[in-house]
């Protein structure tokens, strides 16, 4: 019978993402078997001490080409070629645009059922696991079992914790089936999009403005205060459609779901479609000049106030409690 939880995300010479030690904390605490964490690329291996320091019992590296290169259709068949053998009962991802794109193709390889986006995880008496996760845009969350006999889920950002929980895994050498015809696309180069100092989907603090901003050279008083915050910048979705930053900050419905801990929404009037984005935040901070907009019915902490005067306010003070 399938047993354990094998965890697959991807690494950047040899970094790995917080999101990957929360994934193995959830994996751990499930308490299914053993837990073996697969990932891909240059210097992938440099992460085993760090992936047993969080409790992978197994890993596996692949670090060849054809690894090396991103490739939807050429990883979801190699993995896929080697479920049969490891044999697991639950597969994670991370809930990152990776892991969105490469999940559900390897769930229809497997014939198996995904949820995505969970924001947590836990067994029922029968050993299933039940994933509770948002929908309809955050209006509410749902329990969700997957009947399929591997079950699949991918893992919301910052909603978990990252607990050690020291093993020495195991290296394990499962080569894959890897077919030439699968790797039809692949990603020739890899450009870092600036997103104030770190991933909006991964940040503790986000700094993020709307419209109430008034024009793109404004965005200078949301970095000033991202900055004295180690946050990262984002915005509501007219912003970016105005070309004010770039898309990769866009955060709502369509465009990023982001959990940090604290989410400054700086003339932002909090539609549905931008609430949809931040409901995993812990504290929403709100700044706007209307008592009325609907943001402050979300915030835990409101300040009516025009943000010209506000936010440069809120910095200078910021960077004199830090001086
Ligand atoms: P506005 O609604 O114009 O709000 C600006 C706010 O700034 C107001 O509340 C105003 O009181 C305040 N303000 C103005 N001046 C000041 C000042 N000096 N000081 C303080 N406050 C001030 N939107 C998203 O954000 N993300 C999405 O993913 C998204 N997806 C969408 C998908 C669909 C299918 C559709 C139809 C819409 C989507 N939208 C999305 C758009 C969404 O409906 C809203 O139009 C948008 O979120 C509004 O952006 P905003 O809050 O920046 O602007």
């Amino acid at each position: 019978m399938s047993s354990g939880v094998l965890v697959i995300f991807d690494q950047n010479q040899g970094q790995v993402r917080h999101v990957v030690l929360e994934i193995l904390t959830v994996a751990r605490n499930l308490a299914l078997g053993s837990v073996t964490a697969l990932t891909f690329g240059t210097d992938a291996s440099k992460t085993l001490n760090m992936l047993g320091e969080y409790g992978a019992d197994q890993v596996l590296f692949w670090e060849q080409d054809p690894f090396t290169r991103y490739s939807s259709d050429g990883f979801a068949d190699a993995i896929a070629s080697v479920v049969p053998e490891l044999d697991p009962a639950v597969i994670l991802f991370p809930a990152s645009a990776w892991g969105k794109d490469l999940s559900p193709r390897l769930a229809e390889l497997l014939n198996a059922g995904l949820a995505t986006d969970c924001l947590s995880l836990r067994t029922n008496e029968e050993n299933r696991v039940i994933a509770t996760r948002p929908m309809y845009a955050g209006k509410v969350l749902a329990e969700v079992q997957i009947d399929t006999p591997i079950q699949m889920f991918s893992i919301r950002p910052n909603i978990n914790a990252a607990v050690p929980s020291p093993t020495t895994p195991v290296v394990l050498d499962i080569a894959p089936v890897i077919s030439e015809d699968s790797f039809k696309a692949v990603v020739t180069e890899r450009r870092e999009v600036q997103s104030g100092v770190q991933e909006l989907t991964e940040a503790d603090i986000i700094v993020s403005g709307g419209r109430g901003i008034k024009a793109a050279e404004n965005f200078k008083l949301l970095d000033q205060l991202a900055e004295v915050l180690g946050a990262a910048v984002g915005s509501s979705r007219p912003v970016a459609d105005d070309g004010w930053v770039p898309h990769s900050y866009h955060i709502g419905q369509t465009g990023k779901v982001v959990s940090p801990t604290v989410y400054f929404a700086i003339g932002i009037s909090g539609a549905i479609q931008h609430l949809a984005g931040i409901s995993g935040s812990k504290y929403i901070v709100a700044i706007n000049n209307d008592p009325e907009a609907p943001i402050f019915k979300v915030a835990n902490y409101g300040i009516v106030g025009d943000l010209f005067q506000v936010v440069p306010r809120l910095t200078e003070e910021i960077r004199s409690l830090k001086a």
